[in-house]
């Protein structure tokens, strides 16, 4: 079974503007760093994902505000938040980005791939139900948790987030339905400043793990599998989907955690394999932050050979 590499053209249309550093480049790195690995580029399923529809959008999105989206970037362009800008083609490029992760999910559930790597931007993870934030625009794994649910009758889907920011969209996104857990390691105190411990959630159904910048990075992966270990002791998930930020990796400019690939690598296959033990094995990971473009294009391999992988 392929493990299928999902993107979208428009995804690059998303133009933040001069010295940004959430920019096309971070695309562009993963094919350049794939053509080191021919047998992994030949090996993957080369996917062109859709559009999500305005529809889908709503599945975790105010429809005022997806509206809001599409003619800010009609009439050009302009600041949805201080840090988050939206271009003429940032509609294209944001409806995009999720599209991939729903075309990801099709595919998982259909059979024609077990599990899927999405290359997207704009990332997702910090957008709200009405607000954009921190580089992103839609929240397209909750998109992806709800739609996996109400389209395919998935009843457990489990999110995690190895970002080095908290994924409080995701989790406000989330957080009122039972059946979606989430769990987010994440810097502290560190932007957005959201994820303490306590902050389990109105059903106790998130799991968050804030941690100081430096650590050595084992500790950072033994306490990010202990705590999907925590959320999964009693609850089989349908569903895995990652939200696979790279910004947690060492000498990132926007955090302070030190995982190299090797720690990316286990982290997959930890995922991988709990993934074949709970639910035949169906795992998407979605792009999130990460923004040494090299680094990042490296560590999508990792993470693509890592969801190859089979015991
Ligand atoms: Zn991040």
């Amino acid at each position: 079974m392929p493990v299928a590499f999902i993107s979208n053209s428009d995804c690059g249309r998303h133009d933040t503007g001069w010295g940004h550093p959430e920019h096309v480049g971070r695309l562009r790195a993963i094919p350049r760093a794939l053509r080191d690995h021919p047998e992994l580029f030949h090996a993957l399923l080369h996917v062109e994902g859709r559009h999500a529809t305005i529809d889908e959008l709503a599945l975790a999105h105010d429809s005022g505000y997806v509206d809001r989206v599409r003619v800010v970037a009609e009439v050009g362009g302009g600041h949805l938040d201080p840090d988050t800008v939206a271009s003429s083609g940032s509609w294209a490029a944001a409806t995009a980005a999720v599209g991939c992760v729903l075309d990801a999910v099709d595919m998982a559930v259909d059979g024609r791939a077990t599990r899927s790597f999405c290359a997207v931007r704009p990332p997702g993870h910090h957008a709200l139900r009405a607000r954009a934030m921190g580089f992103c625009l839609f929240g397209s794994v909750a998109v992806a948790a709800h739609y996996a649910r109400a389209r395919h009758g998935l009843e457990r889907v489990l999110i995690v987030d190895w970002d080095v920011h908290h994924g409080n969209g995701t989790q406000a996104l989330v957080e009122r339905e039972r059946d979606i857990h989430f769990v987010s390691m994440h810097q502290w105190p560190w932007y957005p400043g959201t994820g303490a411990a306590e902050d389990r959630g109105p059903n106790r159904t998130i799991w968050n793990v804030p941690m100081p910048a430096g650590l050595p990075a084992q500790r950072y992966v033994t306490a990010f599998i202990a705590a999907v270990d925590a959320a999964t002791a009693d609850w089989t998930p349908d569903l895995v989907l990652v939200s696979a930020g790279y910004d947690s990796l060492a000498g990132d400019p926007l955090g302070g955690f030190t995982l190299e690939l090797s720690d990316v690598d286990r982290m997959t296959r930890e995922m991988t394999a709990r993934a074949d033990s709970w639910c035949g094995g169906l795992l998407v990971a979605v792009l999130e932050g990460g923004y040494v473009p090299e680094r990042l294009g490296q560590a999508c391999v990792v993470t693509m050979e890592g969801l190859g992988a089979r015991d």
